[in-house]
């Protein structure tokens, strides 16, 4: 009897290599597909790669990460029996039949954790990461086995993932067609492929449907021998995340930013990390640094209001790319979208500030980048006075801009190549100043965003007059 089993678990066992060999060559292979056919798929799509090649920020993990709050639906009272069904995607979540969370979340998208055994004395909190698109989930208090990513459910609508999504690596180079899957040419700009429609079964509906796109998780044994596990999920967007619990699942709800705060701007302090930016002369300001000081001096005067919802690029010195930068307006559907630069120039008689913003907007009505553009001009004018340069338009050779999908504008406060302008710059009172200018702007901003008044127009040639500035020369 025990030979026969022994027997039996031995054969078990090789059938369980054999088909993880299998599956492993499935994968390199759909890799291998997905790096031909992603370009092919959708064009804005493969553009979000454009800079994704770059060297990952060596301090990733420090973009400031905000804690959220538990909502607290403890108290809430057993759904009512006569309901109707849950939608039948439910099915994949242990007890949602029974849990009022899910009666409450059901319409919107959610990551569900399940708790298995183990996880009754757990606490959970979550931090956002926006500008990187990430959540980082802590669980505490594992008295069980460690989150697997089997644990970690995404419904969205009639839709359900689990586990680890694929990931893309597309690249330049084409690889061998796979047989069996449809033949596409490479791309040409003269011969646009039609995009092809994916059914739910196949893999790359997944990746391209499921709210996330990238699980990595960490865990710490404590004194007590529990486990406190993290995991640091990469999703399409940024959201606006709520968590919920019950006694089978912690819920995370993805919330549109739009449908919680009314206003919404977004300020990027241009540069970063390694990415230092203009360098004075002889090396002792960098651009990057120049950006943050006055973004951080804005950050104090926008932390003391509540009715606009601010998020930030960066708060630290590291370097988030061109397209997270904008992507993370675009996510959010911000009302503005605030990037913040000094200029240079090899004829270092240059002095002055400048606003750049997204000629495309042109024609529209009411706030656009232009007149958002020529509000910070007039602020910045009112309050630091350097030479008034005017408002430059912009379109395909800046990704922040080229990108936006909402009213953008890139303010060049000063020349760090001008010794005078650098002057002016490194004094304290100056970049308080320019903070004050921002916030004022941003003001006057969402003033005329709110009232929807007509466009002061004409004023920029009358603005382009003042040769000497108010710092004395
Ligand atoms: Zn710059």
């Amino acid at each position: 009897m025990l030979r026969r089993a022994v027997q039996a678990s031995f054969v078990l066992l090789c059938l369980c290599i054999l088909f993880s060999a299998y599956i492993h060559r499935v994968m390199a292979a759909d890799a291998a597909f997905l790096k031909l056919i992603l370009p092919i798929l959708s064009v804005s799509e493969a553009g979000e790669w454009e800079d994704a090649a770059g060297p990952v920020p060596p301090d990733i993990a420090l973009p400031v990460a905000t804690p959220i709050p538990v909502e607290d639906l403890a108290q809430q009272d057993e759904p009512a029996s006569d309901l109707p069904p849950l939608p039948a995607v439910w099915k994949n979540v242990a007890g949602a039949e029974s849990s009022a969370v899910v009666r409450q979340l059901q319409d919107v998208r959610v990551i569900v954790l399940e708790k298995r055994e183990g996880y009754g004395g757990s606490t959970a909190f979550l931090e956002e990461l926006p500008t990187t698109r990430q959540l980082r989930v802590t669980v505490g208090g594992i008295m069980g086995d460690a989150l697997s990513d089997g644990q970690v459910k995404r419904i969205a609508g009639d839709a359900y993932y689990c586990g680890t999504p694929p990931t893309p690596t597309p690249t330049a180079t084409p690889s061998p067609i796979p047989t069996g899957k449809t033949q596409m040419a490479p791309t040409s700009p003269a011969s646009p492929t039609p995009v092809p429609t994916l059914s739910p079964s196949d893999p790359y509906y997944v990746w391209r449907n499921d709210v996330v796109k990238a699980i990595e998780t960490t865990a710490e044994m404590a004194e007590d021998g529990s486990m406190t596990q993290t995991l640091l999920l990469t999703l399409d967007k940024t959201y606006v995340y709520q968590l919920y619990e019950d006694e089978w699942n912690y819920y995370i709800a993805l919330i549109r930013p739009k449908d919680v705060y009314e206003k919404i701007i977004v300020v990027d302090a241009g540069h970063g990390g390694l990415d230092a930016g203009t360098i004075s002369q002889g090396g002792a300001y960098l651009e990057k640094n120049m950006n943050l000081d006055m973004v951080l001096r804005l950050k104090e005067l926008l932390d003391e209001q509540d009715q606009i919802k601010v998020y930030y690029t960066r708060t630290t010195d590291w370097k988030p790319s061109l397209r997270q930068r904008i992507n993370l307006a675009n996510d959010v559907e911000a009302d503005f979208f605030l990037s913040v630069h000094c200029n240079a120039n090899e004829t270092r008689a240059l002095h002055g500030t400048e606003v750049l913003y997204d000629s495309r907007q042109n024609a529209f009505s009411g706030m656009n980048s232009r007149r958002f553009a020529q509000i910070l001009l007039e602020e910045m004018d009112e309050h630091l006075g350097l030479y008034n340069r005017g408002i430059v338009a912009r379109e395909q050779n800046l990704t922040v801009i080229k990108y936006a999908e909402v009213p953008a504008a890139l303010v060049e406060v000063a020349f760090m190549s001008n010794a005078s302008d650098l002057e002016i710059l490194s004094r304290e009172e100056a970049r308080a100043q320019v903070a004050q200018g921002l916030f004022d702007a941003i003001m006057r901003g969402y003033e005329e965003l709110g009232s929807g008044a007509e466009q002061e127009e004409g004023t920029e040639e009358a603005m382009g007059q003042r040769k000497e500035d108010r710092w004395g020369r």
